[in-house]
């Protein structure tokens, strides 16, 4: 049976391989007529479009394109399922589309990973994606992977007020007629612009729950690629060529973009947006306009699991596979790979029936092993993660943060006078408040991005990724006055109660990537000015200068920031 199995997977793949084969267009027949419903105003995002029609690769593939603007209310897989055009640029909802009876065809994945986030305005009772509850969401039409992510995080649909997109994230400013609180958006832009504005805000991304779909998606109808299947397999490649183009000629495909398509952003944004872009794409890995139907699949199952599939979906006709005749080395391989599988069947019964034996003292083995990483990331006294874990984690998340061009925020803080409370109240009543402490700050780290440590004798640390310095001060000023307020006597310090100091430093996307031993540093000289004016307050250590910092980051407001003083500062 395994045998079979094995064989069956052989034939899929060597038919899968040749369908991959580019198909070529007849050079010297008249260019087929196709439009293309981009999904968004013309930027960065469809550069390769606009390489492939400036280099000819179109032409050079029997196609005569035009491209048609998209914009945040239109409907892509009705304009293309219509006939009103023949491509489309979707995303993973075209899944649902398609299992809602639309004749829609998947053909290229151009983003290995979903740009699409939650951009939300900075708020203390906004800190996590739960907090939506009660608020306005302003959402695109077609972005059902950001529905996928609220429920999936537990949020109460009905509580939100979702209200149609505006088409710019001005929304979010306090001054606007139509304020909102929070907004689905593009990673690789809105955050760029709202800083622009001079809008405060933190972004909730669905990968912080392993949701991870593709992004813009080519797609077609079933119709189109029935009758052309050569003409869509010559668009996917050359559309493939184009963005290889302006991968390797990004400013001359923004100066393009400037003079040709009239964007709604300037020269820095559309930058910004290319270099947040590639961050999506993988070239390096795959090919770009890679799919899978196993990662289609998963996409399926999270879609089914959060309500906006049903039990019964299908993926069968919605991946683009043209017939395409099996070449015959294909059959020669396969006579080959019968004849070796059929050794390597031999091999593999052996194989398995050694491993059964190893199984069991295996299981022991792991058992043993997890117990034993739990135990020592774990710091036995307060249970929150110890030093070592700290290390680990931290340079761990300064690499997510560099990739998800996301701000971390990094947070010390050390117990005030805390020998005198051992020299009057004991060691053990030393330990008990530690534990006290500790507990405060475990309860405030609650999102699947930040994590409490203890890192010396009594100092703690959080780590907050997606945090703004701003928010982090706030973090911090609140865990500060928990701490006054659980009212733990103290035999000798201000106010007789424990008071904590807190320093806190901030890397934000422009600074990264950025060590973890320049980040510890600037939240300890933080601490240290804050045990300087006099301890039990929180002090936000913010020099522009902390690394290679650029003139302007993402995250900057134009004209200078007004989050990064150049020395530590106070909270007001
Ligand atoms: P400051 O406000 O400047 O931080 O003063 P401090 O007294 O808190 O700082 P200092 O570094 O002088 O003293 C820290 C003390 O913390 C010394 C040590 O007795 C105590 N300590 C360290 N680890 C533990 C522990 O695990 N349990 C107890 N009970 N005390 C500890
Ligand atoms: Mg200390
Ligand atoms: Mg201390």
């Amino acid at each position: 049976m395994g045998l079979l199995r094995l064989l069956t997977c052989l034939l899929v793949f060597l038919g899968a391989g040749a369908v991959a084969l580019p198909v070529a267009a007849n050079p010297g027949e008249t260019p087929l007529k196709v439009r293309v419903q981009l999904k968004w105003f013309h930027q960065y995002q469809f550069a390769g479009f606009y390489a492939a029609l400036e280099q000819g690769y179109f032409r050079r593939a029997g196609l005569d394109v035009e491209l048609i603007e998209g914009n945040p209310e239109v409907d892509l897989a009705g304009v293309v399922a219509s006939g009103a055009a023949e491509f489309g640029i979707g995303n993973s909802s075209l899944l649902i589309d398609f299992n809602r009876g639309l004749p829609v065809v998947a053909v290229a994945a151009i983003f290995q990973h979903s740009p699409f986030i939650i951009l939300a305005r900075v708020d203390p009772q906004i800190r996590s994606i739960k907090d939506l509850e009660g608020r306005t969401l302003m959402g695109e039409s077609h972005s059902a992977e950001l529905t996928a992510y609220l429920k999936k995080a537990g949020v109460d649909l009905g509580k939100v007020r979702q209200v149609t997109h505006s088409g710019s994230v001005r929304s979010l400013a306090a001054d606007a007629p139509d304020r909102v609180d929070a907004t689905t958006a593009y990673i690789s832009t809105e955050p760029v612009e709202a800083s622009q504005y001079g809008i405060p805000y933190q972004i909730f991304n669905p990968r912080e729950l392993d949701i991870d779909f593709y992004g813009d998606t080519l797609f077609t109808s079933q119709r189109f690629a029935r009758e052309h299947p050569q003409a869509v397999a010559a668009m996917r490649d050359a559309l493939a060529e184009g963005w290889y183009y302006a991968y390797r000629h990004q400013a001359e495909v923004i100066d393009l973009i400037l003079e040709k398509y009239h964007p709604r952003m300037d020269r820095m944004t559309l930058t910004l947006e290319a270099q947040s872009l590639y961050n999506l794409f993988l070239a390096d890995i795959v090919d770009i306009g890679y799919m899978s139907r196993t990662r289609w699949q998963e996409i399926a199952r999270i879609f089914a699991e959060t309500g906006l599939l049903p039990a019964s979906y299908t993926l069968d006709g919605f991946l683009f596979e043209p017939d395409a005749p099996v070449p015959e080395w294909a059959y020669r391989a396969l006579a080959w790979a019968a004849l070796a599988l059929f050794a390597g069947g031999l091999l593999v019964a052996y194989i398995v029936s050694l491993n059964r034996r190893l199984r069991l003292s295996l299981s022991q083995l792991e058992a043993a092993n997890a117990e034993l990483a739990e135990l020592s990331a774990t710091d036995a006294l307060t249970g929150l993660f110890n030093r070592r874990h700290f290390d680990a984690a931290l340079d761990r998340e300064l690499a997510r943060a560099t990739r998800h061009a996301q701000a971390l925020a990094l947070l010390i803080i050390d117990v005030d006078e805390f020998k005198k409370y051992n020299d009057g109240l004991g060691h053990p009543a030393g330990d008990e408040c530690l534990r006290r402490i500790a507990s405060v700050l475990g309860a405030n780290v609650q999102r699947a991005s930040e994590f409490a440590a203890r890192i010396g004798g009594e100092e703690f640390a959080i780590v907050a990724s997606g945090l703004w310095p701003e928010q982090a001060l706030a973090l911090a000023e609140r865990i500060r006055q928990e701490i006054t307020d659980a009212g733990i006597a103290h035999p000798d310090n201000q106010d007789s109660r424990v008071s904590v100091s807190i320093g806190v430093s901030c890397a934000s996307p422009g600074q990264l990537p950025l060590d973890a031993g320049s980040l510890i540093a600037s939240a300890d000289a933080a601490l240290y000015q804050a045990k300087r004016e006099g301890r039990n307050r929180c002090v936000l250590y913010a020099e522009a200068s902390l690394n290679n910092c650029p003139e302007q980051f993402p995250g900057e407001p134009a004209g200078g920031s007004p989050r990064l003083p150049s020395s530590p500062c106070t909270p007001p």
